[in-house]
């Protein structure tokens, strides 16, 4: 065994010193967040390290100081008590950088924070001359002066400080943050506690690295920060950076760049190829953009972040952009060609809020392509402004959804043959206190992206039920009430079932239910097939919604039990205008498949006149009636517009009974 010179007992701190090696050439060998708490993480554990080994050292010395030189003597045990403090001031720095407790202080406060250590290394620095910390005596060498006290007071005013930062910033950190520093912290006290105890061993730097290690574990460890695939920063990366960023007014800007023939080159070229791609792009931009992190967000998305405002090399970095982006990106190394949109992010547009910073984001992911094409590549005020409208349009609709506030209006659908109103479409309303009204397109797209339009179509089918058993339209000739699906709805597996639960709580028949879908709903044939099945088994029918907007696949659509095809307002605007000669041909072919048509969007009695001598059966517009409330819809019903209509028509169509007025 190896023989010390003193009597401490130096397991603890030689069972410390190589996991502190470890760690440090761990973190040194990756590129860390560029934010303060990986500065301050760094300098806990050099001044850990520090700490420790002077520790043993100077003990050691100190029992055969004579030996040495006597300035040799006060550096070795300054660089002890230099180790010592500043690893204490440095853990609370870390612990307020991470929980971002300086702006909670304010510039003043943080501050004043730093003095105590600034002092006492003032003190340890001046202690051969003043004798104020500790000193050597030539009968006994090394002794403690009377100020040396102070060392643990700055100690303890730090972990007191670091407590501090924790609880006045306690709504704002994770849980898993939360317990971290509560429990590094702890371990500080338990050790300084311990210390006291067992004088003659060196513990306190076995329970800074126990500190240390919980640091890395939860919050340092690099790999936390990088995406698997492609080695860059990651989401969580992006967070913390822009958080920091903002908070403390550090202006930057981003650049956004997605992949958008991600999907589609997924499926053509697989997973893997297109992981590889991603990472071959990413070593790519970390090489062509060098001033910037290149981050990566998942599915083809990725972000470059640099501080400083754009604006003096705007037009430069836009042609960059031009130039990289205009046409595919390829490289040797990849089969995959890339199309890649970019826009310019300037910090004034960045919401203040980090949270609210990350949905921006995501929403300019998905504007970058289109945008790009109309030769924009830098993000505007317009656009953020639009980002603004569906956050409010998001906090409306979840505030309505909570009250049960979503109406259901309803238009008529008249039929030919009939000669009378027999059906409605139920459409969605939402009126806001402080926007107004906000029409269906613009909340039904937010409730497709946030998930609320599962309970939209909850509370529309519901509205419809209470339509149904309190009005009781059947009397007056309806036969049913259309509901709309999105393709968001139909892609949940519970849609039938839970339809189906609301509709028979209130006793509706079936029969009286109609959903429209649209062809993008039948994306997961099976899926949808099976739905539409189980709907239609209990009496309910369907109508294929929109038809001339997409690119059908007729044999793919006959396949489906639908009982009514719509034809779609700018489709029958098209014949009308001269475009679309073809429509006559169209009413034949879905008469032969025995698909009844709906024609959408007539608002004159030419083109009543000329659609119903076509043979579509039905017709929607507000030429009829434009969609209203429940009451006012059976006022309509009620008032005999359609039959006057059906009367004219019968004639011969001359002069059809004039358009309802505007009931809406
Ligand atoms: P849609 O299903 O195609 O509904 C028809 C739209 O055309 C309605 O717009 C209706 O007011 C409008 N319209 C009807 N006749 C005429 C006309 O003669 N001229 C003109 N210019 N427009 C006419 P609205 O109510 O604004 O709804 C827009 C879209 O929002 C709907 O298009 C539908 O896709 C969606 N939507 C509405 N309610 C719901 C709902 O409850 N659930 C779902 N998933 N989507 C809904
Ligand atoms: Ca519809
Ligand atoms: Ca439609």
């Amino acid at each position: 065994m190896f023989h010390w010179l003193s009597n401490y007992n130096y397991d603890f701190a030689l069972a410390a010193i190589p996991i502190q090696v470890i760690l440090l050439l761990f973190y040194c060998s990756r590129k860390n967040l560029p934010i303060h708490s990986s500065k301050s993480f760094l300098w806990v554990m050099v001044a850990n390290l520090v700490m420790t080994s002077f520790d043993l050292i100077s003990c050691e010395m100190n029992e055969v100081w004579t030996g040495f030189p006597l300035w040799l003597m006060y550096i070795v045990n300054q660089a002890y008590f230099l180790g010592f403090i500043v690893r204490g001031w440095a853990l609370f720095d870390y612990t307020a950088a991470e929980c971002h407790g300086y702006s909670a202080f304010g510039k003043h406060l943080s501050r004043l924070m730093h003095i105590p250590c600034i002092a006492v290394v003032v003190l340890i620095l001046s202690t051969p001359w003043t004798a104020t910390i500790f000193h050597f005596a030539p009968e006994r060498g090394y002794y403690n002066c009377s100020v040396y006290p102070v060392i643990y007071y700055c100690t303890y005013f730090y972990i007191a400080a670091s407590l501090l930062s924790v609880f006045v910033c306690w709504k704002g950190i994770d849980m898993r943050l939360k317990v971290s520093m509560l429990c590094y912290n702890a371990i500080l006290i338990a050790g300084i506690l311990l210390r006291k105890q067992f004088e003659n061993t060196l513990v306190t730097s076995y329970f800074s690295i126990l500190a240390i290690l919980f640091i890395y574990l939860s919050a340092q460890n690099p790999d936390l920060y990088r995406d698997k695939k492609t080695h860059l920063f990651n989401t969580d990366a992006f967070d913390k950076i822009g958080r920091e960023y903002l908070l403390s007014d550090i202006a930057f800007h981003c650049i956004v760049a997605t992949v958008h023939n991600y999907a589609s080159a997924k499926a053509l070229y697989g997973q893997q190829q297109l992981n590889r791609s991603m990472e071959i792009f990413g070593k790519w931009m970390n090489r062509s953009f060098p001033n910037y992190n290149v981050f990566y967000f998942g599915n083809g998305d990725f972000l470059l972040l640099s501080r400083g405002r754009v604006a003096d090399d705007l037009n430069r970095l836009i042609q960059s952009l031009r130039g990289h982006f205009e046409h595919t990106w390829t490289s040797p190394q990849i089969e995959v060609p890339l199309s890649v949109s970019a826009m310019i992010l300037p910090y004034a547009l960045f919401p203040r809020e980090i949270s609210e910073a990350n949905d921006f984001i995501s929403y300019i992911f998905g504007k970058t392509y289109v945008e790009n094409r109309r030769g924009n590549l830098v993000v505007s005020e317009r656009l953020s402004g639009e980002f603004a409208r569906e956050e409010q349009i998001e906090n409306a609709l979840s505030r309505a959804l909570q009250e049960g506030a979503i109406e259901a209006y309803f238009q008529p659908i008249y039929s030919v043959r009939d000669g009378r109103i027999v059906g409605a479409e139920a459409l969605a309303r939402l009126h806001d206190p402080k926007l107004g009204f906000i029409p269906p397109d613009e909340f039904i797209r937010v409730a497709e992206r946030t998930g609320d339009i599962m309970e939209v179509g909850r509370q529309i089918v519901t509205r419809v039920c209470e339509f149904l058993s309190s009005e009781r339209p059947e009397q007056l000739g309806i036969q049913r009430i259309s509901i709309n699906l999105s393709p968001a709805q139909c892609m949940n597996d519970q849609l039938a079932a839970e339809l189906s639960d609301i509709i028979d709580r209130y006793g509706v028949p079936f029969e009286r239910i109609n959903f429209e879908i649209t062809e993008s709903s039948i994306e997961d044939h099976y899926l949808i097939r099976k739905q539409m099945l189980t709907l239609k088994e209990r009496g309910a029918d369907f109508s294929l919604d929109d038809f001339g907007t997409g690119t059908s696949n007729l044999v793919r659509l006959l396949d489906l039990p639908i009982g009514f095809v719509k034809f779609d307002r700018n489709l029958v605007n098209s014949y009308f205008r001269g475009d679309a000669n073809f429509l006559p041909d169209l009413v034949r072919m879905f008469q032969k498949a025995r698909v009844r048509i709906v024609t959408e969007g007539v608002e004159t009695a030419k083109m009543l006149g000329n659609l119903a001598a076509m043979g579509c059966d039905y017709i929607q517009g507000y030429y009829f009636s434009k969609p209203v409330p429940p009451k006012d819809f059976m006022k309509y019903l009620r008032s005999g517009h359609a039959q006057q209509v059906a009367g004219e028509l019968r004639k011969g169509l001359p002069s059809l009974a004039a358009p309802a007025g505007d009931p809406a």
